[in-house]
């Protein structure tokens, strides 16, 4: 039987024995500041994707760490996780469809030992003007797959992109793997799309050949690209003969533990045991990639999967700090490939235990109230609706998040308002925090609670700017930040650099910003329209959205030198000695060409 281990290296080696370089997967955490998480394997390579960068390899292969907030609600059946891992190869003008098709049935035909029997595939029906895909057909059709078992979907399930209005986009043809070979004789047509439980979407192959223009048009890329994902657990399971991706060596350790810890049994309780050991491995991930529990963004996904756990314990009345062993397991089977989840170990548990502690308290008065609410609506005409404000109060006086919320009500066949919960939230934070716009690197500033906390990250944020001039400096002028996040804790910031930063020059970097740290240099404020801003030389985050009028930090020494200069929303001391000494923890790589610095004041 082949081990999890064992599949991500025939993966990667059968890749790059066909000239594919093997990239490691980027953080869950993705430098383009615009998406809370990575969500596909294809992220990581979007500039070379949209002919933005020029990529330095023409096929590259990976195993991806990824995850997917919109799927939580599939958390439980049989192949939809929050956290997963997705395998992928990528042709960057190389290959086209005939060569991604004949590497993935090579792949699972000769390496993995399948036959051509057991698969179906989709292919693009044409839909909108943009005709049907019959070269993937014709290719499918000559290698073996007979007509039959080859479905045509339209837009929604077989096209993918472009990301935004415009840019790349294509077709796509999706491998789905049978488990019976015979239909379920439920409805009619038992092919791909049907929901007994036959198939299972496997392998998608994306054919990048359109460019969608301003007007709406598809025209035809002059380089067309290749991109590709599947779903690891999804495979492993196959591969394992087991009834879910829940039994495959990934998850059952992790299993076994919690039933010894519980007086219920997998096979009865099926859902909640699933939904900890698929959510205790997301938080692994998402605090090794160091966010931590907070009321907005990340650190609310966070949040909501914690406390999602927590109920869940509950339910299969588990013990105090019942979490350890678990944890413990998580990290013995993912420390080899992700080390991180080893180092980070301690921090994990310490999450967990602060969010349980905060939680608990709320926890049962929250579903006392809870079901006298459903009791009240049972007694309505018609009404199996949680009202949005109904909602909101859970969230705002218990800490239920919406998808708690929505997931108890769900197993009592009852609906959420979600809209009018968002419009409860919206004029709630409308009026009580005027200042919850004001955002720097993620954190709401009303979320730093303590004068501490205040004080640290906006030390940590004006050491970015100096960190930034570092960079320039040693390593030149082509440095760009693609993104940057604060905490009272850390810094963490990206920026576009092709290559690992030696540790010499680690040293040159952090001996610079803190010879400027000790010039004492003045911090100046400007406020000007962002276009003078940029006229004057200023340096802005391309990506980021700027109000019409900006501020515009200057650093300058005691010459008078600019040594920096950037529009910037955030918090800053007044001058560079209030800092304390600043110190580079850790260099590594956050994507294609980005490379991603965690420095401390110390
Ligand atoms: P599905 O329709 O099954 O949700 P998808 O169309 O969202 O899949 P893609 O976006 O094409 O999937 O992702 C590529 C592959 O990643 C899929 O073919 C599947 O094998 C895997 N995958 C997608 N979502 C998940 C998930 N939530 N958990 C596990 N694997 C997933
Ligand atoms: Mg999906």
């Amino acid at each position: 039987m082949m081990t999890s281990t064992e599949l991500r290296k025939t993966f990667l080696n059968f890749f790059q024995k066909k000239g594919h370089k093997i990239i490691s997967s980027s953080s869950l955490v993705p430098a383009d500041p615009t998406s809370l998480f990575t969500s596909a394997g294809m992220q990581q390579f979007v500039p070379f994707l949209s002919g933005e960068v020029e990529p330095p390899y023409k096929c590259a292969c990976s195993v991806q760490k990824c995850l997917r907030v919109n799927d939580i609600d599939e958390v439980g059946d049989k192949t939809h996780h929050t956290f997963f891992e997705m395998m992928g190869n990528w042709s960057f003008g190389d290959y086209f469809k005939e060569g991604a098709i004949d590497f993935a049935l090579e792949f699972l035909v000769d390496v993995l030992g399948f036959k051509k029997d057991q698969f179906w595939v989709s292919v693009f029906a044409g839909e909108r003007g943009i005709a049907k895909d019959k070269e993937a057909i014709k290719i499918w059709q000559s290698r073996g797959i007979p007509k039959e078992r080859i479905c045509e979907f339209g837009m929604q399930d077989n096209f993918w992109g472009p990301v935004i209005n415009i840019g790349p986009c294509g077709p796509c043809s999706e491998i789905l793997y049978d488990f019976t070979g015979k239909p379920c004789g439920k409805g009619k047509n038992c092919v791909p799309d049907c929901q007994c439980g036959r198939f299972v979407e496997l392998w998608n192959l994306v054919f990048m050949e359109y460019n969608k223009n301003e007007k709406g048009e598809y025209e035809k890329l002059a380089k067309q690209n290749i991109d590709t994902g599947i779903g690891f657990e999804r495979l492993l399971a196959i591969l394992q003969e087991t009834p879910s991706n829940y039994e495959t060596d990934l998850f059952f350790p992790v299993i076994e533990e919690i039933e010894k810890l519980s007086a219920k049994k997998y096979e009865d309780s099926i859902k909640s045991f699933r939904i900890l050991a698929d959510h205790l491995r997301a938080v692994n991930f998402i605090i090794s990639a160091g966010v931590l529990p907070s009321n907005t963004d990340r650190g609310y996904v966070l949040r909501m999967l914690l406390r999602r756990i927590i109920r869940h314990s509950r339910v299969l009345n588990l013990p105090q700090n019942w979490y350890v062993k678990p944890i413990k397991k998580i990290s013995e089977i993912y420390g080899s490939q992700y080390p991180e989840v080893r180092t980070k170990q301690t921090d994990i548990l310490l999450v967990i235990q602060k969010e349980e502690e905060k939680f608990s308290k709320t926890l049962e008065r929250g579903i006392r109230q809870f079901e006298k609410l459903l009791r009240v609506k049972s007694k309505e005409p018609r009404a199996k609706s949680i009202s949005g404000k109904d909602a909101f109060d859970l969230f705002q006086s218990y800490g239920f998040p919406l998808e708690l919320t929505k997931e108890m009500a769900k197993e009592k066949e009852f609906e959420v308002d979600e809209q009018g919960f968002k419009t409860a939230l919206k004029e709630h934070r409308e009026t009580s925090k005027k200042g919850a716009q004001k955002k720097f690197g993620g954190v709401g500033i009303e979320q730093l609670t303590s004068e501490e906390d205040r004080k640290k990250a906006t030390c940590l944020h004006t050491a970015t700017h100096l960190l930034h001039a570092g960079l320039r400096e040693i390593l030149g002028g082509q440095v760009r930040q693609t993104g940057s996040d604060i905490t009272p804790e850390r810094l963490r910031f990206d920026f576009s650099y092709e290559r690992a930063i030696t540790p010499e020059e680690i040293q040159k970097i952090e001996n610079w910003v803190n010879e400027k740290i000790k010039q004492n240099l003045e911090v100046k404020k400007q406020e000007m329209s962002y276009q003078e801003a940029l006229n004057s030389g200023s340096l802005a985050f391309f990506k980021e959205k700027y109000p019409k009028i900006v501020n515009v930090y200057t650093f300058e020494d005691k010459n008078g030198k600019v040594i920096s200069k950037e529009v910037c929303a955030g918090p800053h001391i007044k001058a560079s000695s209030e800092m304390g000494h600043f110190k580079i923890l850790k260099e590594e790589s956050a994507g294609a060409g980005i490379r991603r610095i965690k420095a401390i004041i110390e």
